[in-house]
Order: structure tokens, then sequence, then C-alpha cells
């Protein structure tokens, strides 16, 4: 028998549509009887742990989870089943993957259709994600995703629809596996892993998108509230409009670390061009590529580098390293 930790933390996959027709959190979180879920040879015990949309999730509310796994991993437990909000449900997803030692299996789900509404997608990826924790051959592939039979690691994973309920992918990569009928099945390796032991988070670490006629305002007004560190969804490889870049310049004057990744769905950023603000000119002014991240995703690793300490340049190195 293999004992799992569902730990609930709210999202719409513990919501239902009231009669006004708007979605809202539950008293009894639905999700609390398993019976009917049809698992053989298979235990679940559940936690409360928060009840939050996930829009109102924070990096200490992540580090709460990141505790609890922690304790029950001590404990004896041989997988766990975070619920959660779908809306940033790929930063609790890899902020675990960062912080977790890869000790057993940790899979973040939610739904995309509250409880009661036609089509209900969360007790199936619930089922889903309890059979992955509970499977051997989810051992060492870090903290994953199950989503709509889908199976993602952790590390590229995104929120790819508003509503569908076909909508977490890694545009990258795919999917590592599928769930089909009960049978958990792996297609791919993750390749390297690495987590970092981090007891608190900074705060203070902001988040911008590049945009056609983006001037240096908002870089000037991040750095009038002292930020600990600033991630720039550039344009395509990774370019600015070069008017940006002496306010870039006064953040990095600050010692403010800057990391820049592409504002594109998928692909890498890389220092490509040589024009002015072109990729080539960023990197020299001190500006580190996060090579195969989204912004949400280049955001948790930051506050992840900052929190153990990490500054110049060894957090530039773990910023840069794809697999860290
Ligand atoms: N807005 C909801 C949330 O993230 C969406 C969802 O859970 O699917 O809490």
């Amino acid at each position: 028998m293999k004992k799992i930790l569902a730990i609930h933390t709210g999202g719409t996959i513990s919501m239902s549509l009231n009669d006004q027709g708007g979605v809202v959190q539950n008293e009894q979180n639905p999700l609390d009887n398993n019976e009917g879920l049809g698992l053989t040879g298979i235990e679940v015990e559940t936690d409360e742990l928060l009840n939050l949309p996930s829009p109102h999730m924070t990096p200490s509310a992540m580090l709460k989870i990141k505790n609890r796994i922690q304790q029950a991993a001590a404990a004896g437990i041989d997988g766990v089943v975070v619920t959660h909000g779908t809306d940033t449900l790929e930063e609790t997803a890899y902020f675990l993957d960062l912080t977790l030692p890869n000790t057993i299996p940790v899979v973040v789900t939610g739904a995309m259709r509250s409880s009661n509404e036609i089509g209900a997608d969360g007790v199936f990826n619930f089922k889903s994600a309890v059979e992955v924790a509970a499977a051997d051959a989810a051992q060492n592939k870090g903290v994953l995703v199950v989503f709509n039979t889908g199976i993602y690691s952790a590390r590229y994973v995104t929120k790819t629809h508003t509503t569908s309920v076909d909508t977490f992918k890694d545009p990258i990569y795919g999917t590592l596996g599928t769930v089909d009928h009960d049978q958990v099945i792996f297609a791919q390796q993750l390749i390297g892993s690495e987590y970092t032991e981090i007891d608190h988070v900074v705060e203070g670490v902001y988040l911008v998108k590049a945009y056609a006629g983006m001037t240096g305002e908002l870089f000037d007004a991040i750095n009038a509230a002292k930020p600990r560190g600033v991630v720039i969804e550039a344009m395509g490889a990774g370019n600015l409009p070069a008017v940006t870049l002496p306010a870039v310049q006064r953040l990095l004057d600050q010692q403010v670390p800057v990391v820049l990744v592409s504002r594109c769905f998928s692909g890498y950023a890389q220092p490509i061009y040589a024009y002015p603000g072109g990729g080539i000119e960023l990197q020299s002014m001190g500006i580190v590529f996060c090579e195969q991240l989204n912004g949400p995703k280049a955001r948790m690793k930051l506050i992840v580098g900052l929190s153990c300490g990490k500054s110049g340049r060894t957090l530039a190195e773990y910023m840069a390293n794809a697999l860290s």
C-alpha cells in the first residue's frame, strides 16, 4: 500500500459555481472524500493547508507548502500531490522543484472547471496526479505537473489558455509522459536536477515585460523601490529598445541583479544581435541570460537564489545554469 499526502491549497479545483454564475471558494473541499476514485493500493491522506485563489499565492505561502512536504517526507510518506489554482500553479511547482530534494514524487495539479460545472476536470486530474505520485517511475523526475492526462516537468510547464482544460504545456520539450486509463507512462527523462536549501524568501524581486516603444521609466520606478532583483522579459532572442539601456544600467550600478528571459512563448534567450540594445550589448553590460525559463519561473529562481544568499558571480552562474 502506497501512502500519498494530498495538500490542498485552493483554486478552481476546490471551488464551485454559485447561483449568480460566479466561481467561489467552498467551505468543504469536494476532494476531501476520496472514496469512489477507484484507487487501488493507494491510501490518500489529506491536509487542507491553504484555501487560496492562486492569484493570492505568495513565495512565503510556497515556502509553507515546501516545509509541509519535507515534514511528510521525513515521516515516511511515499509521495505528495499539491492541488493549486492554475493561475500561478507553474510558479509554485517550479519553486518546489528548486527547493525540494528529489527524494519522493511531488505532483502539482488543479482544474479549469469548478467542482459542480459540467465537464469538471478536477477529480480526474486529482486521481491522475495521485497515480503519478504513487508510481515508482515518478522517482527522480523533479517536481511534476499532471494535467489533462499529461505529465510535465515543473521547470518548463506553463499555462497556455485562459479556460481550456488542455491548458498546461511545455512549449520547448513537450510532455514527460502521460496517464492513460490508470497507467502511468513516462517517455522522457529529466536531465540534471539541483536543489537549494532555503528557510526564508526575500521580497522585492520584480518582473517587467518589454514592449515596442518602451522607455526607461519603468526601470527607474523599480530602482526607486530599492529592488533585490529584476527579471526582464525581453524581445525575441533577448533584445531591448536601446533607449531603455541607461535606466537598466542605473539598476546594475546599484548592484541589482538583472536577469533576462525572452517574452516569446517558446525558445531560448541568447545574445545573438549586435545592434544597440541587442543581446550582445545587454550581456556585456552584465545582464544575465536565463536561457530556457519564462519570466515568472526566472523570477522564482532569482528569489530562491537570493534567499539562500547567492550574489555576484555565484548568483549569475546559478541563474544562467539551465539545469539547476
Ligand atoms: N483563478 C483560478 C485560480 O488560479 C484558476 C484556477 O484555479 O484554475 O485560483
